[in-house]
């Protein structure tokens, strides 16, 4: 009967590491037409390194950059934040203490150190209180046009150096946005890093992109992709709950917590990409035996 199918379908997926969370959400995941994904810790591991520090200020090193960037950081827990922690415990660079620490979604890391306001910010952050100077923009773009993220650090209205973290895709995920395809569902990324680092990552993984969006304009693309049919949101769950709960199905991914499982309407918890392919095929063969 159709009840059974359903529960066998759910069971199967279960198996296999694909969580749904009930008949309806099945139903749905099997006429998706779009799949957005988000950026950092879905599409990529979500544990970017620092690949290169560059010193700006005259009075500057690599090591005080580091040094301060990684003392702003240390109030945050965003990606970002962590890889420039990491790199400062490996390089042994003492922290110094903070003041005042707070977060800027989307734009920037900020504390006092020493009497002084301290950013860690995105380089269009950055260009609202500083100028960085042509040279500098074009390290900046060239860092970016590799899959970089740079974030600038300002001391006071100083630029004093720039910082770029690289946070790998996933090992199967251009495989999973290829299998994507092939179920003739269209992908896109959604991502609030820059521009140019969003296209270099979209273009090595064969997908569409929207870039530079705040919190609030995930919501606003997810809208404007509901006009062309059913669509799904796959996110790592925690940043992404709104943007999870206003597409058609949330699908969270990466480790299966129960947070993620609350927010999404199912689950893939191996953190692979071509779960999500499978998860719409399992949809469509599911309500096949249905019919
Ligand atoms: P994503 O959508 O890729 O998860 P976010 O919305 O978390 O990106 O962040 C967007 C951008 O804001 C980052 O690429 C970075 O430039 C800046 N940013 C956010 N948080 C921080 C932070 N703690 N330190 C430095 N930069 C940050
Ligand atoms: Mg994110």
């Amino acid at each position: 009967s159709t009840p059974a199918a359903i529960a066998s379908g759910l069971a199967a997926g279960a198996r296999r590491g694909l969580l749904v969370k009930g008949g309806a959400a099945l139903e749905i995941i099997g006429r998706v037409r779009t799949v957005a994904f988000d950026k950092t810790g879905t599409l990529t591991a979500g544990r970017p390194r620092v690949t290169d520090i560059l010193a700006l200020a005259p009075d500057a090193s690599d090591r005080s950059v580091l040094g301060l960037a990684a003392a702003v950081e240390n109030g945050s827990s965003h990606p970002i934040a962590r890889a420039i922690l990491d790199r400062a415990t490996e390089d042994g660079v003492p922290l110094r203490p903070t003041r005042d620490a707070r977060a800027i979604p989307g734009k920037a890391m900020q504390a006092t150190v020493m009497g002084q306001t301290v950013l860690v910010a995105s380089p269009r952050h950055a260009a609202e209180s500083v100028r960085l100077g042509s040279a500098t923009e074009r390290v900046v773009a060239d860092l970016e046009a590799s899959g970089k993220t740079v974030v600038i650090v300002i001391r006071g209205t100083e630029a004093v150096g720039t910082i770029a973290v690289r946070d790998e895709p996933r090992a199967d995920a251009a495989a999973g946005i290829a299998a994507l395809r092939k179920l003739g569902v269209r992908g896109v990324m959604l991502t609030g890093d820059n521009r140019r680092t969003g296209e270099a990552v979209a273009s090595e993984l064969g997908l569409n992109v929207k870039a530079e969006l705040l919190p609030q304009d995930k919501l606003a693309e997810i809208a404007a992709l509901k006009a062309m049919g059913p669509v799904a949101m796959v996110g790592d769950g925690i940043n992404d709950a709104p943007a999870l709960a206003s597409a058609n199905v949330g699908i969270a991914m990466g480790g299966g917590t129960d947070a993620a499982l609350e927010t999404a309407d199912a689950a893939v918890l191996n953190d692979r990409v071509g779960d999500v392919a499978a998860l719409i095929a399992l949809s469509r063969a599911t309500l096949g035996n249905i019919r």
